[in-house]
């Protein structure tokens, strides 16, 4: 946006309305410096006028000094009352030589302001014969001076009124109502973000038209970077919202990958029942829990009969897929709440929540022939196996208090009891011949 930097030729600008002021003030100046010269004229005239009666006041002199030697009083008389009769003589009057009044006409003024008072010496022949009194009236010329005063200044002000008038309705059309109009127009285009969605129009070429062009174009500028600064912003948010779904699938995935890893960790990866780690850890929750609630929790531990044989016979992976299929069939024969686990090879543990010894024979016993029934299968062979069986029941006792260890080794060792009684078959701890004597922790 290009801006105009110079004033036209006709047009009006601060600098002209500034002349014009000035203007006023030196003809206000002049007008006071006229006023001065006018009063110092006035002094002029009132000397010339004492000048001039000096000269008038001499000559008269010479004029009555024979009449006066003659004591001719009628011609003095005369000429006095010709004197007086003139506009500017108010009073005139002669004196002899002995003080006696020979002759007067008019009226003696008291006010020194108006008038001038002249003595003048009657001389003849270089005597002093009498003496002329002549007073002068200066009212006439004070009056006519004072008049131009007058009239000098109420031309003045009339000129200044219609010039500051004019200065006023000049600078009210030119500045103040542009800028009243102007601002009411850049107040009424102030959009709700405080820019201007307009731009403003003032197009006199004059200071302000430059100001508000300046304006005009930094508004410009104002609106191309709020513009860029807009899309940039907005480019950026949905930069961020991409990487906002991006981060949100990747923390998914990785609480995906932290719940495979924690079942990772506590499940068996052949079985997928829990591994023996996890094992100790529920048996011991379990326990706490039971003993917090004052109920029964029980544990079954089993052991598939003679799989070594099942390995030397069919191989390891055979071995393998039964291990798998045993599991399968214990977790389909208990309950929802129970939890099976794989605590060794061949070797099972059920942890039945709430259970007392009465139900867990009956769990067991049902384990046990579902399993003996049970018919493992594979494109060849036809496989079937038995497991024995060792429960032990959890009851909180204050005075024999039993730890999760305790617990499993009883289990265990009822397990055994199972296989030396020929296998197949389930022991509950107490079937042990004195089992709690001969109990010793592993
Ligand atoms: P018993 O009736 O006295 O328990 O006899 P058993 O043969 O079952 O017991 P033993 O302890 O003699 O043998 C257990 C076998 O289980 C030995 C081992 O090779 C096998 N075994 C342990 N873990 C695995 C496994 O993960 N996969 C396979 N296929 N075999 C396993
Ligand atoms: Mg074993
Ligand atoms: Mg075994």
């Amino acid at each position: 946006m290009k801006v105009q930097t110079k004033l036209g030729f006709f047009s009006f600008g601060i600098r002209q309305k500034i002349g014009l002021v000035l203007i006023t003030i030196l003809l206000l100046s002049l007008g006071i410096s006229g006023w001065h010269s006018l009063h110092q004229q006035e002094l002029l005239v009132i000397e010339e006028t004492k000048l001039r009666g000096s000269d008038l006041a001499r000559f008269t002199s010479r004029s009555v000094a024979y009449a006066v030697i003659g004591y001719d009083y009628h011609s003095i008389q005369l000429l006095l009352d010709e004197l007086v009769n003139s506009q500017d003589i108010n009073y005139a009057k002669v004196i002899n030589s002995k003080g006696n009044v020979m002759a007067r006409a008019g009226r003696l003024s008291t006010e020194s302001d108006i008038w001038t008072y002249f003595e003048q010496e009657i001389i003849l022949d270089d005597n002093i014969i009498g003496s002329l009194s002549l007073q002068f009236d200066n009212s006439r010329i004070i009056k006519k001076l004072s008049q131009q005063r007058k009239t000098l200044i109420q031309k003045e002000i009339l000129l200044i009124l219609v010039i500051a008038f004019c200065e006023y309705i000049a600078l009210s059309i030119f500045i103040i109502r542009p800028i009243v109009s102007t601002s009411r127009s850049i107040k009424e285009s102030i959009n709700g973000a405080s820019l201007l969605t307009k731009k403003i129009a003032y197009r006199a070429k004059d200071e302000l038209g430059y100001l508000f062009s300046h304006f005009n174009t930094l508004q410009h500028h104002l609106h191309s970077a709020t513009k860029q600064l807009e899309s940039k912003i907005k480019v950026v948010n949905q930069e961020v919202q991409e990487q906002n779904i991006l981060l949100k699938n990747q923390s998914n995935e990785l609480q995906k990958t932290n719940q495979k890893l924690k079942l990772l960790s506590i499940s068996d990866p052949l079985t997928d029942l829990f591994n023996r780690r996890h094992f100790d850890i529920l048996l011991k929750k379990e326990i706490a829990f039971s003993q917090r609630h004052e109920n029964s929790v029980s544990l079954i531990l089993l052991d598939i009969d003679h799989f070594k044989k099942i390995n030397d016979q069919y191989g390891h992976s055979v071995g393998d897929a039964v291990l798998c299929a045993v599991a399968k069939n214990i977790q389909e024969n208990t309950r929802k709440s129970d939890i099976c686990c794989r605590v060794g090879g061949e070797e099972f543990a059920i942890i039945c929540k709430d259970t007392d010894e009465e139900t867990i024979h009956l769990i067991a016993e049902n384990l046990r022939t579902k399993l003996e029934n049970y018919t493992i299968r594979n494109n060849i062979n036809e496989i079937t196996v038995t497991a024995s069986f060792g429960m032990m029941t959890y009851s909180y006792i204050p005075e024999q208090p039993l730890s999760p260890d305790d617990v499993y080794h009883y289990a265990d060792m009822a397990m055994y009891h199972s296989k030396d009684s020929g296998r197949n078959c389930t022991t509950y701890y107490t079937d042990i011949d004195a089992p709690k004597a001969s109990v010793k922790k592993p």
